[in-house]
């Protein structure tokens, strides 16, 4: 990742927003900052005896609509601006999915794959300690981002009914179904970007079939969007990558999801995978595919790159992969852009219905999640789509532009 600060990026796309449409200047400034900012040093034990103290942050960025509701991160890069960053983008998702939360991010600057389990379930557990103060099922709801998982959420609710004394499953989304989570909540954010995607290309007019598609970032949203477009024949999955690299296949061949997962699953990575040919985190966004679905981290596409990514369509799965400057050039090349705070609001969108099942005792079958699920993504798209068309300007913009309005309105009332 390139040391592109991603809060300024979030910040010029309010400002460009706030242009379009006159925002006042109050709503603006007190757009611009988050309300709330909460750093932690907690010390966590190790297996080998020794005391290590890890640097944590909540940020709650506006809650003009209600909690504030955002992912934890657990990764070495984590720092103030970033999490800042993604709590700004979680009130603008939330807003355009109109779903009654505000914005919040949380991280630890750790590398996980350095720990043991139980080093994991101590620093989990520890960092949830520092932070209960500013959260609640009313207050602030986490849930998980990169690195964290349903595994991780159980232990973060247990810790936390330890401090308040009491069961409440709905301070935080994303848990294991035994310990209260949705049906569906694992695969939610690359369905609900699935269903957007399905959208799209019937807009926008890709006739061509299958259409070819490369996927940066085999994790949890990564690999489930993989595992979506292999079963569609609409789509084939040309190549993938992983933190340590990628793969990809001849146009005329695809990917077989369960035996790239399974290779991922023995070595730890999809680099080797037989019949493939390896290229870079860098190549594999700029190959000659009709979708790129960029599902790692920040700051992928930049203005050193964006001349060169040849897909039609970009379908943004991860947080902030596009930087402002790389938008410009996009936009001049008529690269279809769906933005990351319309194409992964799936994530959100089930974690509000867990969290409304968990406040109401209930728990809905899967067929229930997912039908509300395509509404929700499809409803969304429209109001995206036609705000872009009505302001004449590209689908992130119109995106702002239908989420800083429906914010501006709350916090005016
Ligand atoms: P994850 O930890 O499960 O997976 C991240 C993947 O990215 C891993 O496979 C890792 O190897 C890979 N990766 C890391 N650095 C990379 C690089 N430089 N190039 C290519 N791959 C790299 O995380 P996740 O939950 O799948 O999240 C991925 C993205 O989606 C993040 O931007 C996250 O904020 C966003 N997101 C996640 C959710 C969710 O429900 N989990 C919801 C909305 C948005």
């Amino acid at each position: 990742m390139s040391n592109i600060n991603p809060y300024v990026s979030a910040l010029k796309r309010l400002e460009k927003v706030a242009e379009v449409i006159h925002l006042n200047r109050t709503v603006l400034e007190v757009l611009s900052r988050p309300q709330r900012v909460v750093e932690v040093n907690f010390p966590v034990k190790l297996d080998n005896g020794e005391v290590k103290i890890y640097h944590g942050y909540r940020v709650q960025h506006n809650n003009a609509r209600g909690p504030y509701k955002g992912g934890i991160r657990f990764h070495p890069a984590v720092d103030m601006n970033e999490v800042k960053a993604l709590a700004f983008w979680m009130s603008m998702k939330c807003a355009v999915m109109d779903i009654p939360y505000g914005g919040g991010k949380g991280g630890v600057a750790v590398n996980p794959k350095e720990l043991s389990d139980s080093e994991l379930e101590r620093l989990s557990r520890n960092f949830i300690r520092f932070i209960a103060p500013v959260i609640g099922p009313k207050e602030d709801v986490p849930a998980p981002d990169v690195n964290t998982n349903a595994k991780i959420m159980d232990w973060m609710v247990d810790e936390y009914e330890k401090i308040v004394g009491h069961s409440e499953p709905a301070v935080i989304t994303g848990k294991s179904l035994a310990k209260g989570g949705s049906k569906g909540r694992e695969i939610a954010t690359s369905l609900g970007g699935k269903f957007v995607l399905d959208e799209a290309v019937k807009r926008v007019g890709l006739i061509k079939r299958p259409l070819k598609v490369a996927v940066q970032g085999l994790g949890n949203v990564g690999g489930n969007i993989f595992k979506l477009l292999s079963e569609d024949r609409n789509y084939s999955v040309l190549a993938v990558s992983d933190s340590k690299g990628g793969i990809m296949v001849d146009s005329l061949e695809e990917l077989d999801f369960e035996k790239v997962l399974t290779h991922k699953q023995n070595t730890g990575s999809v680099v080797g995978f037989t019949g493939t040919r390896q290229i870079s985190n860098e190549e594999i966004l700029e190959l000659g595919v009709d979708i790129l679905i960029p599902a790692a981290l920040e700051n992928q596409i930049t203005r050193s790159n964006a001349d060169k990514v040849r897909a039609k369509l970009i379908l943004e799965l991860a947080n902030g992969p596009t930087t402002p400057e790389a938008d410009k050039i996009l936009v001049e090349k008529e690269t279809v852009v769906i933005p990351d705070i319309l194409a992964n609001g799936g994530g959100v969108s089930v974690s509000f219905f867990e969290w409304g099942q968990n406040l109401k005792g209930e728990s809905w079958p899967e067929e229930e999640v997912f039908t509300r699920l395509k509404e929700k993504m499809i409803e969304s798209f429209k109001g995206v789509w036609e705000n872009s068309r009505n302001y004449q300007t590209d689908l992130r913009t119109g995106a702002y532009v239908l989420a800083v309005k429906r914010i501006a309105e709350a916090m005016k009332i």
